[in-house]
């Protein structure tokens, strides 16, 4: 095994990386879940609260002005990030399930009626899952899923195939690279083919954007969602990019302030337009401006360090991985990395390892990772997560495969050995 530390001055740039948890140093390897935060952002959201705080777009005082103008850079910086066209392609949302959520409302509810269908697949995670569903079941629409193979990997023949026997398909709803594997769908492929066939593309980036560049213009995408806080920016800010031309057409998701150019009591409302029509009552304009430092962070990173970075820690990891008796790698994660590995141990309930680990200072997801359906599909009663980000090493990684060495049964293999948890 190569060892290869993270740039230490990667490592000194996250603060919380020097923690000690229970005796033991943090090894830090949830980052699907949420990865942690560079001083850049955090001296960010200071400096925007030290210096610039205040409502946006409502005030006519400089202060407002400064903090209206910190909201809309960090706008701008997304779009360049994303290669949007324009600015207003951007919506600020909460994070990806709320920009599913808005979608499966006001774009469901316009497009897709009795009789209807929306394709999604079948490694979604719950966010990009029961909306459509909840939709679907409100207004008497079919909802269609497209079943990985026993790997964990969609296949464009089969998305195809749902599409032309469900030929009243208005929307495919596709997650671009599995939370649980990683594993990644042929998602520019899938949208041209949903294209061919008059049918809107939704994409959950909550992994990919972390990963690998996006490209909207290229992608094709019509709709396009990733979450700030698993890109190294804070919790509570995430991206919502659609084209111009649908997001446009859109009526408000909630509506109250900001929303409205003009209102009375009887006449009818006059909303703005996107994106702020989009955005009802006071956005987070501090996660904002943090997530606008987070991308910047990366961008001065370079995709080739990440990208680097992301093949040395999942190769390295599913050959620590091999060395230990009874471990199964799910999946093929080392096929295009994107710093996810699950495995499980067998006869040791996935909650079992992970609290073996917790005792050794390492955090790892245990569990169904809000995607149970697809766990059913792969037969399995959870799995265990390593997820890395720019800061893990080849160190963290002989920590694991060395505590699973000592792995054993423990409670909950004895007492709920099929109970899941979430
Ligand atoms: N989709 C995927 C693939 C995810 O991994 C996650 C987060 N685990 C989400 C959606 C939801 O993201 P958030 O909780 O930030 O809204």
């Amino acid at each position: 095994m190569t060892s290869t530390q993270a740039p230490v001055s990667i490592r000194a740039e996250f603060p919380i990386l020097g923690e000690m948890v229970g005796g033991h140093p943090l090894t830090y390897l949830d980052n699907a879940a949420t990865t942690q935060k560079p001083r850049a952002v955090l001296r960010a959201l200071m400096e925007y609260y030290t210096t610039a705080n205040s409502n946006i777009g409502r005030g006519y005082y400089d202060l407002s002005r400064q903090a209206t103008d910190c909201y809309e850079s960090a706008r701008e910086a997304v779009r360049r990030w994303l290669n949007a066209r324009t600015a207003d392609e951007i919506v600020f949302t909460r994070g990806t399930t709320d920009g599913m959520n808005l979608l499966a409302e006001v774009l469901g509810r316009r497009k897709v009626g009795v009789t209807d269908t929306v394709v999604i697949t079948g490694m979604e995670h719950n966010s990009n899952f029961l909306p459509w569903r909840r939709l679907c079941e409100r207004v008497g629409a079919d909802l269609v899923v497209v079943a990985t193979d026993d790997n964990g990997q969609v296949h464009l023949s089969d998305f195809v195939a749902a599409l032309d026997n469900h030929p009243r398909t208005q929307i495919a709803a596709i997650g671009h690279v599995s939370n649980v594997l990683g594993s990644v769908a042929p998602v520019a492929e899938m949208v041209a083919e949903a294209h061919r066939r008059n049918v809107l593309t939704v994409v959950d980036g909550a992994q990919a954007a972390p990963h690998r560049p996006i490209d909207v213009q290229e992608l094709d995408a019509d709709f396009y969602c990733f979450s700030g806080h698993k890109v190294y920016g804070p919790m509570g800010i995430g991206v919502l990019y659609g084209k111009r031309e649908y997001l446009h057409e859109l009526p408000p998701y909630q509506v109250g302030g900001g929303t409205v150019k003009g209102v009375s009591y009887t006449e009818r409302v006059a909303y703005v337009p996107v994106p702020a029509r989009l955005e009802a009552g006071t956005p987070d304009v501090a996660g904002a401006v943090g997530l606008a430092a987070a991308l910047a962070y990366v961008s001065s990173l370079g995709w080739d360090l990440v990208r680097r970075q992301d093949e040395l820690l999942v190769r390295t990891a599913v050959e620590a991985l091999r060395e230990v008796p009874r471990v199964r790698v799910i999946g093929d994660p080392a096929g295009d990395p994107n710093g996810i590995v699950s495995f499980v141990v067998d006869g040791v309930h996935p909650y079992d390892v992970g609290g073996h680990l917790d005792r050794r200072g390492i955090a790892v997801r245990s569990g169904v990772h809000c995607a149970s359906t697809f766990l059913d599909h792969l037969g399995l009663v959870g799995t265990v997560r390593m997820s890395f980000a720019v800061y893990n090493t080849v160190e963290e990684i002989e920590r694991v495969r060395d505590a699973l060495r000592t792995v054993a049964p423990g409670e909950w293999t004895r007492e709920r050995p099929t109970t899941r948890f979430v």
